[in-house]
């Protein structure tokens, strides 16, 4: 049973313009699978109905059993810039009602896993822009997802941190067993990140390939 089944959906915006028709797409628990299609061709406009942001117009999202859990991270990181690192990850958790030492204790693990251990304190005014995207990140796994949702995470970085990020992104998701659904638009990201690659193509945005990545035991 797939984790998610896209079908046949359609997205139209009430300017007209049709972004998404005929979108079939199945996700399966623990791949990393990334969206790959040029700017405009729809990648965001299917991740917000995944998320539930917008309804199709047509079709369905469908869930294998229960809906899971979803962590989200996008391109800009959406920081309280003023809180610390520390109650920027643990706010998810307390809007979902969890107690000040369950939440304090879900996000310094979080914070640890993705390498800020001692950077609790910090604020992100104080952080790099790789820095704040493990915030971000952090503040994602905190909620425990089984599926994680990347929308063009680490476009914004230079070149060297996003290489970094990406190993660390792809180790953590294999050492939790997590599923992503990573959207992107550089082809190396995608064949370097995933194990599997839905290529999407614009007006209107569907899937038009999907290749499966062999990875290797001396490989990434
Ligand atoms: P991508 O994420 O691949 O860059 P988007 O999903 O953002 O693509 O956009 C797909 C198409 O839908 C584009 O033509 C874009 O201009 C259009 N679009 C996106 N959001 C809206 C909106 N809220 N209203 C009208 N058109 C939109
Ligand atoms: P950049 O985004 O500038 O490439 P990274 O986020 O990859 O930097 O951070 C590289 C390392 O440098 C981090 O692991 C961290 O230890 C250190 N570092 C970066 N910025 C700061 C800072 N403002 N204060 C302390 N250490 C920092």
């Amino acid at each position: 049973l797939s984790l998610l089944k896209v079908r046949d959906v359609a997205r139209r915006f009430s300017s007209g313009t049709l972004a998404l028709q005929g979108v079939d797409l199945a996700v399966e628990r623990g791949e990393f699978l990334s969206l790959l299609g040029p700017s405009g061709c729809g990648k965001s406009t299917l991740l917000r109905l995944i998320m539930g942001l917008e309804a199709p117009d047509a079709g369905a999202v469908e869930w294998g059993r229960l809906r899971p859990r979803i962590g989200v991270v996008f391109q800009e990181p959406t920081l309280m810039p003023w809180a610390s690192v520390l109650d920027n990850v643990a706010l998810p958790l307390r809007l979902q009602g969890q107690g000040r030492d369950e939440r304090q204790r879900a996000a310094r693990a979080a914070i640890d896993l993705v390498g800020l251990g001692g950077f609790e304190r910090a604020v992100p005014r104080e952080l790099s822009g790789g820095m704040r995207m493990r915030v971000s990140i952090a503040r994602a796994f905190a909620g425990k997802p089984e599926l994680l949702l990347m929308d063009e995470p680490f476009a914004a970085l230079d070149e060297i941190t996003r290489l970094r990020l990406d190993d660390e992104l792809q180790a953590l998701a294999r050492d939790q067993g997590l599923t992503v659904l990573f959207v992107t638009h550089s082809v190396f990201e995608s064949v370097y990140l995933s194990t599997r690659i839905a290529v999407m193509s614009p007006r209107p945005g569907r899937i038009t390939a999907s290749l499966p990545i062999e990875r290797t035991a001396t490989g990434a």
